[in-house]
């Protein structure tokens, strides 16, 4: 027996939501999508990319797992549903910009330091992809705050091994961007790709080239990330 709450909500979205964008939906049919970003995003409950891009239906391509991870583009056998979603979104739409969006208090990265049940194969597997930014410390807040946007510069890295992504980036057809939210004060923390730190907007709009205070310390190495940023 179906949740008559979930058939509550799909009647409302037939009979009140539908038809206010109705005519959006006609136009995105007959002309087809054409996003011009990927968001590679958490499953995440608390994210919402729409409300966070303040956009709506065509506006953007998106592909969410566990702990927003880029496997890497190895060709090994296997179905690669982040692979293929990257590969849809630049072979076939040409989308202009990927985002990796991390965030706060994120039960993927937590995962690395308290594994998940030995029953989720898959997911302890798929957690490997983020072990790389674990720093050798207890899970504070802190430290995992760290973890999760030294996460963020690792999949953004592993993003370039994908020949198609690399190649756009390099001729300046397409751009990459890591995005830290803060789940809980609705802030959106920008990677400067060539300083290797996340900075608030106003930060970014005011002073781009004087970040006020890392947020990354020194472990990581700033060189990693400036071939992220693309042509001048
Ligand atoms: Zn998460």
């Amino acid at each position: 027996m179906p949740d008559p709450e979930l058939l509550r909500r799909l009647a409302r979205f037939e009979k009140q939501v539908f038809p206010r964008y109705k005519t959006t939906f006609r136009r995105l049919v007959d002309e087809g999508q054409q996003p011009k970003t990927l968001f590679i995003g958490c499953s995440d409950s608390r994210i919402v990319p729409f409300a966070l891009m303040d956009c709506g239906p065509g506006d953007l391509f998106i592909a969410r797992n566990v702990g927003n991870l880029i496997p890497p583009w190895d060709m090994s056998a296997g179905f690669h549903g982040t692979a293929a979603a990257i590969e849809f979104a630049v072979l076939q739409l040409q989308v202009q910009n990927i985002i990796v969006c991390g965030h706060s208090h994120c039960g993927a990265i937590r995962g690395l330091y308290e594994p998940p049940p030995a029953e989720a194969t898959h997911l302890a597997a798929w957690l490997e992809l983020a072990r790389d930014a674990v720093l050798p410390v207890r899970a504070s807040p802190e430290a995992l705050r760290r973890v999760e946007q030294r996460s963020i510069v690792l999949q953004l890295e592993r993003l370039l091994s994908y020949p198609m992504v690399a190649s756009r980036v390099q001729q300046g057809e397409l751009f990459l961007h890591g995005w830290y939210y803060v789940i809980e004060s609705g802030q959106v923390l920008v990677l400067e790709a060539d300083k290797g730190r996340f900075v608030p907007l106003d930060e970014l709009a005011a002073a781009p080239a004087v970040p006020s205070s890392p947020a990354t310390p020194a472990e990581v190495d700033a060189s990693h990330w400036s071939s992220l940023a693309g042509p001048a």
